[in-house]
C-alpha cells in the first residue's frame, strides 16, 4: 500500500525545478535551464587528487594504522557537486533521501555515472556497490537512495555491474545526519558493515552514496571490503554531493 502511494506520488509530482521550484520547461527534466547552468559541479571524477580523495583516504589510513595492515593504495573518490545544507543545490539529496522522489535521484545518478564514464579512472569499475541501509529504515523509506544511485552509476558505466551483496550492514546505528562531529560519526558506523559473498571476484569496486560528509561511513564500508580482498582490488567512491 506504501509503495503504491509513493508510485502515485511520483507520477502526480509537479513538473517543478527541484533547485528553485520554477515551473520546468518543454523539455526540462528536474532542473531549469538556469540552475542546471549554475550546478556547482566538483569535475573530481578526472582528478586523482582531490580534496574528497584526500578525506576518504585519510579515514582509509586511520583504520590501517589501528589493523597494521602493510600496503594499501591510494583510492579514487569523487563526487557529482558541491554540497552546503543552505544551499538550493542540497534539495537534489534531500528529494531523493526525504521526499521519495527516486525519478529526481535517478536523473542525477545518471548525470554522475556520465561524468565518471567519461574519466579513465573509473573506466575498469566492474562492481558498483551502494552503502547499505539497516533493513528497517529500508522499510520505513521503500528503497535505499544509495541503491537508487548506485544503479544509475552501474548503467552508464561500461563493463560494470550493481552488486549490492557485495556489502551487508550488521548493526543498526543511529542516523548519521543527526550526529555533527567527526569522532562521534566515525564511532557510530564502527563495525556496522561486513563484506558479503560474490562468485565472480571484482577487480574495482565503486562505493556509492548520497552524500559524502567526513566519510565515515564510506570509510567503514572501505575497510569491510579491504578485510575480504587484498590491494590488488581497487576500492574507489562516488557520490552526489561533496559537504564543503
Ligand atoms: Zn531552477
Amino acid at each position: 500500500m506504501l509503495t503504491l502511494l509513493r508510485n502515485a506520488a511520483e507520477l502526480l509530482s509537479p513538473r517543478e525545478c527541484v533547485v528553485c521550484g520554477a515551473a520546468l520547461l518543454p523539455g526540462e527534466k528536474h532542473l531549469c535551464t538556469h540552475c542546471a547552468s549554475d550546478i556547482p559541479l566538483t569535475r573530481y571524477e578526472s582528478r586523482v587528487l582531490n580534496p574528497m580523495a584526500d578525506a576518504f583516504n585519510a579515514r582509509i589510513q586511520e583504520r590501517i594504522v589501528r589493523s597494521g595492515c602493510p600496503y594499501e593504495p591510494y583510492s579514487y573518490a569523487c563526487a557529482l557537486f558541491f554540497y552546503e545544507a543552505e544551499s538550493p543545490y542540497s534539495q537534489i539529496t534531500k528529494a531523493l533521501k526525504y521526499h521519495y522522489n527516486r525519478p529526481e535521484g535517478r536523473f542525477f545518478a545518471a548525470m554522475l555515472g556520465k561524468r565518471l564514464a567519461s574519466s579513465p579512472l573509473y573506466a575498469d569499475v566492474d562492481a558498483v556497490v551502494p552503502v547499505p541501509l539497516h533493513w528497517l529504515r529500508r522499510w520505513r523509506r521503500g528503497y535505499n537512495q544509495a541503491e537508487v544511485i548506485a544503479e544509475g552509476v552501474a548503467s552508464a558505466l561500461p563493463g560494470a555491474r550493481l552488486c549490492p551483496e557485495l556489502l551487508r550492514r550488521v548493526g543498526r546505528t543511529r542516523s548519521q545526519a543527526r550526529l555533527s562531529g567527526a569522532a562521534q560519526r566515525s564511532a557510530n558506523v564502527r563495525g556496522a558493515f561486513r563484506a558479503g559473498m560474490v562468485d565472480q571476484r571484482p577487480g574495482h569496486i565503486l562505493l556509492v552514496d548520497d552524500v559524502f560528509t567526513t566519510g565515515a561511513t564510506l570509510g567503514e564500508c572501505h575497510a569491510a571490503l579491504r578485510s575480504a580482498f587484498g590491494p590488488e582490488v581497487r576500492i574507489s567512491a562516488a557520490t552526489l554531493g561533496f559537504v564543503i
